[in-house]
């Protein structure tokens, strides 16, 4: 919660003047797996500064960049690492959890219907009431009007059409998917590591 927390603060930064990097409490460093890649895309893989200092000294990770921030205590002066990375590979699990998130994520946030964007929900492909389960194959992203419209019906009887039949996504295609999705702060130092399916502004 806390990294879904961060992202969402960093996303709110959109000048220089705003830089979260000149607040102590908002340094985040960018996490990456042994391979030099990102834990995660979306939400990006970023850990207070706090937990990747902790890190560094448990020897766990190593410091790829930093801030031109220090953090100073008696006993401790260095730099805010602004991009760590694992020294031991941590394998994804191929298939991710069937969670909402990860959901909406496979279908991109739209509705498999209409494409909407706004007030997404779950619609059971195949209707509970004839046997529908609640998996990856039988439940799709859509919008509160569709859903209504479809009502317990298949998209057949409701004469409507899935954009995509619904599939169990493996890891890498989740993580794909993430890249369409990058947030709007993204500090310098981050850049190099990532690589987005947008262009990033200059
Ligand atoms: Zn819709």
């Amino acid at each position: 919660m806390l990294r879904a927390e961060l992202i969402e603060r960093a996303a709110r930064f959109r000048t220089s003047d705003e830089d979260p990097s000149r607040d102590l409490q908002s340094c985040p460093s960018l996490v990456l797996n042994a391979d030099y890649t990102p834990l995660s895309y979306y939400p990006l893989s970023l850990w207070p500064w706090q937990t990747a200092i902790k890190a560094i000294f448990l020897d766990r990770v190593d410091v790829i960049e930093s801030y031109e921030r220090h953090v100073h205590s008696p006993s401790l002066d260095m730099k805010i690492p602004s991009v760590i990375a694992l020294k031991q590979y941590v394998r994804p699990s191929e298939f991710p959890a069937f969670t909402r998130f990860n959901l909406f994520l496979r279908d991109r946030f739209s509705c498999q219907f209409c494409g909407s964007q706004s007030h997404l929900t779950f619609d059971h492909v195949l209707p509970r009431r004839l046997g529908g389960k609640t998996t990856w194959e039988n439940i799709a992203t859509a919008c509160a009007p569709c859903n209504m419209k479809k009502g317990g019906r298949t998209p057949k009887q409701a004469g409507m059409h899935l954009y995509a039949e619904p599939i169990r996504p493996t890891h890498w295609q989740l993580q794909q998917y993430g890249k369409q999705f990058p947030p709007n702060y993204l500090h310098e130092t981050w850049r190099d590591w990532l690589y987005w399916d947008i262009e990033l502004e200059a």
